[in-house]
């Protein structure tokens, strides 16, 4: 498992996105990356607050209508969240009282930069 403080993830965050709706993730089940601005665009909240709760710890597929994880990711998001029993995710944030919470992996500042140029040429 990977872990990463509080200030570590805050910091790669900062360092992959100008933009706090910018910031990439990936669903460790599907592999889709996804941000925030994606969430307000399929419906999951009207602004970034309203979909903080979902960045990085719900795939954007519960909101798109996706069906489960497939064994083998075919490139679609799929309908999973790390709330459920099965512990699937990679990485975890350590905050300052000890805690560790489960979160999506950020894609790397390629990857990120790659995905928010592709989005640029679509609708989305
Ligand atoms: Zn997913």
């Amino acid at each position: 498992m990977k872990t990463m403080t509080l200030q570590e993830f805050q910091a790669a965050c900062q360092a992959q996105a100008s933009n706090r709706e910018q910031i990439v993730f990936r669903c460790p089940m599907c592999g889709t990356m996804q941000s925030a601005q994606q969430l307000i665009a399929a419906g999951a909240g009207a602004d970034f607050g309203a979909v903080e709760r979902y960045l990085g710890f719900s795939c954007i597929g519960r909101f798109t209508g996706a069906e489960s994880p497939r064994r083998d990711p075919d490139g679609r998001p799929c309908n999973w969240t790390l709330g459920g029993l099965l512990q699937t995710h990679r990485m975890e944030v350590v905050t300052t009282d000890g805690k560790h919470h489960p979160h999506f992996e950020l894609a790397t500042n390629v990857e990120a930069e790659m995905h928010r140029a592709a989005l640029a040429g679509s609708s989305i």
